[in-house]
């Protein structure tokens, strides 16, 4: 079966075994010796001042930026189930929240982010993901940090990138906090997640509540190369692995250059089919389609021809599915999955099989690779 849903995502070979070694003790010179070396890995994944590894999910990471970074008011954007998730957070934690809704296809516009922070001026914290999940669109993250910044250098930018860090550079100049999770474009299993922050979000960490999720105390210890508990340390070994395997097949450059030529070739072979792309702007990190048929596809893709996609979640359950494009995948497994959407939908009726969606895919995919010019990070 492949696994082609946008998280879990599937682990290399490489990481399985490297994280099969015999377990460590956490405060030995040999663990600290490997979190370093995925500390200073991270560092260039990320490419910001300070980066911080928790053992948690994802939504721990969501948290922990809540918590540390706004003491008043979080406005936060809810195109999706992840971007609702961060005003229940603030919400939980007592504090007042402020939100952008739009339906799950719809990414937030930059000037509506300003002007709700113009007339809410007790906001001191943004918090948006870059790809929502939900329904795998892409907010302008950038622009919206840049504006915010513009106006209102004091207010927290705090992106979830849990799938979009590794899978596009981000650019985070104007970004306080970056999240990753260990599930989604990293290519682990679930259970750790990472923070990237930027100096003037260490310094707000520093009058931070919480125990557990205290980013102070955490990254104080984490600069000596240790936690402040026990650390996930097969995750940690594993996280340095995948990173090194990234290196060695080109490095993050060349790991967002064929994302981006993939996710474009895929949503333009089922395109093809006269399938239709759900969100307004795509992230990378999925396709994701919106069918009446949604789920007799889903459903026949993995009964019949071997391939595991997501469904839709709340309002979109059976109205959408979603095909991972995060990680280190093959050409020929993309492949196989836009031909047999093209199967799925000549066994519904839909239309007469001939083979479109690969021709298509590999068209769109292969011709930039006989072309190197064009085989630069995609905007
Ligand atoms: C998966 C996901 C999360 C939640 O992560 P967990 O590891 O399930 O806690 C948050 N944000 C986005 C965008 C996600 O895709």
């Amino acid at each position: 079966m492949l696994l082609f849903t946008p998280g879990p995502t599937p682990v290399p070979e490489s990481v399985r075994l490297a994280m099969a070694e015999p377990t460590l003790h956490h405060r030995t010179p040999e663990f600290e010796a490997i979190f370093k070396e995925t500390r200073e890995l991270l560092f260039e994944l990320f490419a910001t001042d300070e980066v911080v590894m928790l053992a948690s999910t994802g939504t721990g990471a969501m948290e922990a930026a809540v918590t540390n970074l706004c003491r008043d008011t979080l406005l936060n954007i809810n195109s999706g189930k992840f971007g609702e998730r961060f005003g229940k957070i603030a919400q939980a934690h007592g504090l007042s929240n402020i939100e952008i809704k739009h339906e799950w296809d719809t990414p937030v516009a930059v000037e509506e982010v300003v002007g709700t922070l113009a007339a809410n001026p007790s906001v001191d914290a943004i918090a948006v993901q870059v790809s929502e999940s939900a329904g795998g669109l892409r907010h302008p993250v950038e622009e919206i940090a840049k504006a915010v910044k513009e106006i209102r250098p004091d207010v927290m930018i705090i992106a979830d990138g849990i799938t979009a860090v590794g899978v596009e550079r981000i650019d985070v100049s104007h970004i306080d906090c970056l999240i990753a999770g260990s599930q989604k474009a990293l290519m682990l299993p679930p259970g750790l997640a990472i923070l990237g922050l930027s100096h003037a979000a260490v310094e707000k960490t520093g009058a931070g509540k919480g125990y557990y999720f205290n980013l102070a105390s955490e990254i104080k210890k984490q600069r000596q190369n240790t936690t402040a508990y026990t650390a996930a340390t097969t995750l940690v070994i594993g996280l340095g692995a995948v990173l090194r395997q990234i290196k060695a097949e080109g490095g993050f450059g060349k790991l967002y250059c064929d994302t981006a030529r993939r996710a474009k070739a895929t949503r333009f072979a089922l395109e093809a089919l006269g399938l239709h792309s759900y969100p307004q702007i795509p992230a990378r990190s999925m396709t994701t389609i919106d069918d009446v048929n949604a789920s007799e596809i889903r459903d026949l893709l993995k009964t019949d021809f071997g391939v595991n996609v997501a469904g839709g979640q709340d309002h979109l359950k059976g109205k959408i599915f979603r095909i991972n494009q995060m990680g280190l995948i093959a050409p020929y497994e993309m492949v196989w999955v836009v031909n047999a959407v093209e199967l799925a939908l000549a066994k519904l009726g839909r239309r007469d099989f001939d083979g479109t969606a690969s021709r298509v895919f590999n068209k769109e995919f292969f011709k930039s690779t006989l072309n190197p010019s064009s085989n630069k990070e995609e905007k």
